[in-house]
């Protein structure tokens, strides 16, 4: 079923999260953790059914969205457009759904907007004074090719509870590329290898190069260098690829230069 309700209210998060609180209609409920499917009630919108999770305590007399936007959609994203409301402005919201819900205590593991559903659980455990022996693992710290969120792992009281999870070259590679990131690859103590992965060169169909020592050696006989494409900041292919202090090398350009 439709209910067409007001936002009451919008409170900014962070940069790019809000919080919307809004009208509760007669006889909604939700358990924590449950979504449903929203449209900005809007000429053109309607028909856009996005899922965004309840964060309000079950029984406060407003609902609540915790919502992140992307500003990358060219427009057409709902969550884009909705960043431009103010209260007043009116949702759909719909029967709620979803199986995310309380199943006992122990460590919960979300990122990026999958926090929503512990903000949920957390925050009715914490009214009802059972939130000990709970505990909630999330962290988002991007920046500097990963150079930010390892640094604050490495400044944390290692006190059992902050762990870093982190492909190797955040934390083996950017320290020796650069000298002020922070930590150095001794500043952890590593507990398992969670993956592995391949890197590959890759070059055009009809390019010359069939090997990497193709590319060395052309690098090496060319003063004015050669150009390549890399992902980010301390990944493999910079590593190996920039040329070192008044030798010829290769020209790295990033993807997002
Ligand atoms: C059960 C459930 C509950 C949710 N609860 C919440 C919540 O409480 N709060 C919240 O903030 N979010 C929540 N979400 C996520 C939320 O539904 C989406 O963020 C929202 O629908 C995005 O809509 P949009 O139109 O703004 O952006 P979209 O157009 O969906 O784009 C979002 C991002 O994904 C990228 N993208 C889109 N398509 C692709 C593609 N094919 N390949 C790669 N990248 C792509 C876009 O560039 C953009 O950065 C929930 C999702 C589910 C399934």
């Amino acid at each position: 079923m439709d209910h067409s309700v007001e936002i009451l209210a919008i409170e900014d998060v962070t940069h790019n999260v809000r919080r919307y609180r809004f009208e509760k209609p007669a006889g909604y409920s939700f358990k924590p953790g449950q979504a449903t499917d929203v449209s900005l009630d809007e000429e053109g919108w309607r028909g856009k059914k996005h899922p965004f999770t309840f964060t309000a305590l079950t029984d406060d007399q407003q609902l609540e969205f915790t919502i992140k936007s992307y500003f990358n959609t060219g427009g057409d994203g709902v969550t884009e457009h909705l960043y431009g409301y103010t209260p007043g402005r009116r949702l759909i919201i719909r029967d709620v759904w979803g199986t995310i819900t309380y199943r006992g205590p122990g460590v919960f593991i979300a990122g990026g907007a999958g926090v929503t559903p512990f903000i949920a659980i957390l925050r009715d455990l914490h009214h009802r004074r059972k939130l000990a022996g709970h505990a909630l693992v999330v962290s988002n710290r991007t920046g500097a090719g990963g150079a930010l969120g390892v640094a604050y792992v490495a400044r944390s009281t290692p006190d059992g509870h902050t762990l870093l999870f982190v492909p190797a070259l955040a934390y083996s590679v950017l320290p020796l590329m650069q000298s002020n990131v922070g930590y150095t690859d001794k500043s952890f103590a590593p507990i398992c290898q969670t993956f592995e992965n391949q890197m590959a060169l890759i070059v055009k169909p009809d390019s010359p190069f069939k090997t990497a020592r193709d590319i060395a050696e052309a690098a090496r006989a060319r003063p004015d260098g050669r150009a390549a494409a890399r992902r980010a900041s301390g990944r493999c292919t910079i590593h190996r690829a920039q040329p070192r202090a008044g030798r010829p090398g290769v020209d790295a350009a990033r993807s997002g230069d």
